[in-house]
């Protein structure tokens, strides 16, 4: 009997579970036994894991977080650790891996692979969207919706208040959830550091920027959404010397786990449930080291070579970003 490992590893990631139920019931439909391995490589290491049926996947598709628990797992970095993974999957019968997680995991899949001979396939899962390969990741649209519900409610507040607020989102080192979520929420600003050449000017321009818009009170609130690490201050210490050079009360706000959390959009359900299809298929076809992904509404095959993080330069961001930011030079 053919054996299909599945895990899922790194921040988990709204959809996460839309995934695994795909790959459980496109599996079982080709045959295979399914392996859930529990709690990322650690898992692998602790021989950790449980037969998943179509039973086990019933009733999942709307449910965030993953039924699998996933982990960083410092194991698979040590030196020998990869090594000791294969020996594991060996001792685990497995035939085949898919796993559904951030770049991390499929670094770890890169390394694993140097010892394990068999099929291993990625699945873009992670809330940040900053896979290259792919235009989105399973979790990035529910993140969006999450960060724009609270942003919405912080602008309430906001409006009642005539305050500015710096409302801080995730994203790593992307701005692409900074970048959604501050367009949809109609944001005065959007910050991240995609944007950012020189951060002292880029700081004295944004601070002349507020201070013209509540002078001549273009807004009756000013809300700046920011993409965590962008700047070398906090946000709070951000908010403080906008108070400052403005005199406007400001406060800031960091939205935190709650973006990761909750039930996945319509969006992240579809995207994994076709990731999870192509997954299988990939692993019935042999193939192996590779993502896949999806461009321009197309499956992709992306090799782990080929993916890494899109971190930088990231011109279709930064040009989006300009047209929609207020002119900072006002
Ligand atoms: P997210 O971006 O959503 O947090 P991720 O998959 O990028 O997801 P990481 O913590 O970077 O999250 O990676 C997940 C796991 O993959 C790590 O805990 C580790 O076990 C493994 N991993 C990452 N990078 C390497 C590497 N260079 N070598 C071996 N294993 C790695």
């Amino acid at each position: 009997l053919f054996r299909l490992g599945v895990l899922t590893s790194g921040g988990d990631a709204p959809g996460m579970n839309a995934a695994i139920r795909a790959i459980t019931l496109k599996g079982l439909s080709a045959g295979f036994e399914i392996v859930g391995i529990n709690a990322g490589y650690n898992g692998i290491f602790n021989l950790d894991t449980q037969i998943l049926s179509a039973q086990s996947v019933d009733n999942i598709i709307q449910r965030g977080g993953t039924l699998l628990k996933t982990a960083r797992c410092s194991q698979l970095r040590e030196e020998d650790g990869p090594r000791l993974a294969a020996e594991k999957l060996t001792q685990l019968k497995l035939d085949a891996l898919i796993i559904i997680g951030g770049d991390g995991s499929f670094r770890g899949a890169v390394k694993l692979a140097e010892f394990w001979p068999k099929p291993i396939i990625g699945i873009p899962g992670t809330i940040d969207n900053d896979i290259n390969g792919t235009d989105q990741t399973i979790g990035f649209w529910t993140a969006i919706d999450t960060a724009l519900d609270s942003i919405d409610k912080i602008r309430d507040t906001a409006d009642a208040f005539e305050r500015i607020f710096v409302v801080e989102v995730m994203g790593r080192d992307c701005g692409f959830i900074a970048m959604e979520s501050g367009i949809a929420c109609g944001a005065e600003q959007i910050i991240c550091h995609e944007l950012i050449e020189d951060e002292e000017t880029y700081l004295a321009q944004l601070y002349n920027a507020i201070l013209h818009a509540v002078t001549w009170r273009q807004t009756q609130s000013y809300v700046i959404v920011i993409a965590e690490h962008s700047l070398s201050i906090c946000s709070a210490e951000l908010a403080k010397r906008i108070a400052d050079f403005t005199g406007v009360d400001t406060k800031s706000a960091i939205l935190g786990y709650i973006q990761r959390g909750g039930a996945p959009v319509a969006m992240d359900r579809v995207l994994a449930t076709q990731l999870g299809i192509s997954a299988v298929k990939a692993v019935c076809e042999g193939k192996t080291g590779l993502m896949i992904g999806m461009k321009n509404n197309e499956m992709v095959e992306i090799p782990f070579a080929q993916t890494g993080l899109k971190n930088t330069h990231n011109q279709d961001l930064i040009k989006r970003l300009k047209h929609f930011n207020f002119d900072l030079t006002d």
